[in-house]
């Protein structure tokens, strides 16, 4: 990166970077879990709750294509290796063992939570250190309370269709 554009971070960078990285691998996890789920969703409002997973699966690769920019923007290096994000990564990879509807909206649902609490974290550390990052993080986390929405729509909605069946 430039070094002005180094400079002004008011941060110990390394510390960043290895923050920035879990929130990478947390995104590549959150990418595959919803990509996956998606393939193997069963059970009532799967075309609606599939359509929803398509959808959040693209917003998390798009969160770690941004992550990765300011990565490498910042002068540091993406985990290369796929092995790592579990090593680095913060929000766990829940498997889809029970593929659900019902099982899988829980899982995405505590991963939206768990990312939630860790861009609040982050955007409070580099709250007026770090614009740029900050500007990102907050981007990233809108999208991440939408997920979290939608997804208990979802519940709410399939909640009432059993009621009533
Ligand atoms: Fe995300
Ligand atoms: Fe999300
Ligand atoms: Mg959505």
């Amino acid at each position: 990166m430039g070094t002005k554009g180094r400079e002004i971070v008011g941060l110990d960078i390394d510390q960043l970077l290895k923050r920035l990285n879990t929130a990478f691998a947390d995104e590549w996890f959150a990418y595959f879990q919803y990509w996956i789920g998606a393939k193997v969703a069963v059970g009532p409002m799967r075309g609606a709750v599939v359509a929803e997973l398509i959808e959040h699966a693209g917003d998390e690769l798009r969160h770690a294509d941004l992550i990765a920019e300011r990565i490498l923007q910042l002068g540091g290096t993406p985990l290369l290796e796929p092995n790592e994000w579990y090593d680095e990564g913060h929000c766990k990879y829940m498997k889809p063992e029970d593929p659900a509807v019902g099982t899988l909206l829980e899982q995405n649902i505590k991963g939206e939570q768990c990312a939630i609490e860790y861009y609040q974290d982050l955007a409070n550390m580099v709250k007026d250190k770090d614009p740029i990052t900050y500007n990102m993080v907050l981007e990233i986390m809108t999208d991440e309370v939408e997920h979290e929405e939608d997804l208990q729509a979802l519940q709410e909605d399939m909640q009432v269709m059993l009621k009533t069946m």
